[in-house]
């Protein structure tokens, strides 16, 4: 039987991160992802186009998770998050190619807000939209500059209601709302104040970037730094049973394989994590947010720069919750990936994404299913013609995916992006020598995820005197 000291289940980014922090320590490390592709739910892939004959029309590369890299640093900032995940896994600034946000606009109702990497923007639009607000979003700011999160603190407070505490104006509460419940609340409605305020710092204090290239920039990066730390990669095999023992885990592979480690480190959510230790799952534990996105190429994107990012809802009241149909049609995200400096060329992408109901897509045939898709297709084409009316839209290429995809590729129960409310920040799920890393710790997104990677390995992976 295979041994190590400490084996990490998906190579999602928390995962990969982990797994290069444990290794860096010295110790012996496999880690193990049940796709082929590493990323999770950042991961990418291709499509090819085919005539109804089957003759090959096209080819292209697709993002699955990066809209946006938050919590943008410009190089030499200090006591950033993006500083300390570089620093930490010993990545060059440089090598991240970083575009930072043209700008992004969040637009509720009629109104519209703008805000980019300089707070002072967003700072600047509610002074002249809504002047009586300026002193309490200027006191919010501070008290999110100041915040810092305390691991053991376990108690839920409702950021819809401690908003109230600053701001007055219910259409500026949804403003704000808007972008922080969609890029990170598993809460329906609300968030954690602690959550609301990790995610107000990664969005609106530093902001949005992209890595030039993609994903792929990252993880051609990430996939070195394994090769050179010598991890042991298990590509394609799924962990199917944890059993632990007195001090070790047996953990049962889906390619017949049995090893044993010291230390688990599990980056596949915490329901999911019940599942291979053979517990049972509390439906409660399930996330319940799904989403589809739909993206679209265009061979002639705008000249003119468009927004990174629109956060758009049709009405004054933003409803974010579970819908009751396919998708909300209420709500979305529009996002450019060439929102960012310097786009080149002439093709482009925009993805639009939607809330999404689990249940109602899993109900649904195969041809209903692709129906459906198409359906979807449609709406989002009349949202951008709504949101972008000179926006030249010659389409060249679609694809779409839906919470079954995010299911299927990385085996999130519900297709649930952001996980379940409870989060277990010090990664403790009372099983000794297994912590949880990634979404259902509760650090969100990329950069948060890597952050939770890297802090779990150095909590809990560190071999000491005590804990060897
Ligand atoms: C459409 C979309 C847009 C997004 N946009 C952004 C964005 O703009 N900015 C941002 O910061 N974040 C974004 N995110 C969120 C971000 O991608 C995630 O928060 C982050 O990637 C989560 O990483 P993770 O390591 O926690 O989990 P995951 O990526 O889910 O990794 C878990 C891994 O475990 C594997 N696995 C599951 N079960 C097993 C098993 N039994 N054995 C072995 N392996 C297993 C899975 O295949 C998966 O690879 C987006 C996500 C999506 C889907």
């Amino acid at each position: 039987m295979k041994k190590f000291d400490a084996v990490v289940i998906g190579a999602g980014m928390s995962g990969i991160a982990c797994a290069l922090r444990l290794q860096s320590f010295g110790l012996n490390v496999a880690l193990i992802e049940k796709h082929r592709v590493l990323g999770g739910l950042n991961s990418f892939f291709q499509r090819v186009k085919k005539s109804p004959t089957g003759q090959r029309l096209g080819i292209r590369q697709f993002d699955v998770g990066l809209h946006a890299l938050t919590n943008f640093a410009k190089k030499g900032s200090r006591n950033r998050p993006l500083m300390k995940i570089l620093r930490q896994l010993r990545i060059p600034y440089d090598s991240l190619l970083l575009k930072e946000q043209n700008y992004s606009l969040i637009h509720l109702d009629n109104r519209k807000i703008k805000f980019d990497n300089n707070i002072e923007t967003f700072i600047k639009e509610v002074e002249s939209f809504f002047p009586d607000q300026l002193e309490g979003f200027n006191k919010l700011v501070e008290v999110v500059k100041n915040s810092t999160l305390d691991t053991s603190d376990t108690l839920y407070v409702s950021s819809r209601e401690k908003i109230k505490e600053f701001i007055s104006d219910e259409t500026l509460q949804e403003m704000i709302f808007l972008p922080v419940f969609y890029y990170g609340s598993s809460w329906e409605d609300d968030i954690d104040f602690k959550q609301f305020c990790i995610m107000f710092q990664a969005l609106y204090l530093e902001g949005f970037s992209r890595p030039y290239g993609g994903i792929r920039t990252l993880f051609n990066i990430l996939k070195e730094k394994m090769q050179s730390l010598n991890i042991v990669r298990m590509m394609g095999v799924a962990v199917q049973k944890i059993e632990q023992k007195l001090d070790h885990h047996i953990l049962e592979l889906s390619n017949g394989e049995v090893i044993s480690t010291k230390k688990v480190f599990s980056s596949i959510g915490y329901p999911e994590t019940q599942r291979v230790l053979g517990k049972k799952v509390n439906k409660e534990s399930v996330g319940k947010l799904g989403f589809v996105e739909v993206q679209i190429f265009y061979n002639d994107l705008l000249e003119k720069k468009l927004p990174t990012i629109c956060f758009y809802n049709k009405t004054k009241k933003f409803v974010y919750r579970n819908p009751d149909t396919l998708i909300d049609t209420d709500s979305a995200i529009i996002c450019s990936p060439e929102g960012y400096d310097e786009f080149e060329g002439k093709e482009g992408i925009l993805r639009v994404t939607f809330l999404a109901n689990y249940k109602l897509w899993k109900e649904l045939d195969s041809k209903q299913y692709d129906e459906k898709k198409e359906y979807v297709e449609k709406i989002a084409r009349d949202l951008i013609c709504e949101v972008y009316p000179e926006h030249n839209r010659k389409e060249c290429f679609i694809d779409t995916f839906t919470p079954l995809t995010v299911e299927k590729y990385t085996s999130h129960m519900n297709g649930a992006i952001y996980g379940a409310t409870k989060k277990f920040l010090n990664g403790d799920i009372g099983i000794k020598d297994l912590f949880l890393i990634g979404t259902d710790q509760g650090y969100l997104g990329i950069t948060g995820s890597i952050l939770s990677g890297i802090s779990m390995a150095n909590m809990n992976g560190f071999p000491t005197r005590h804990n060897p």
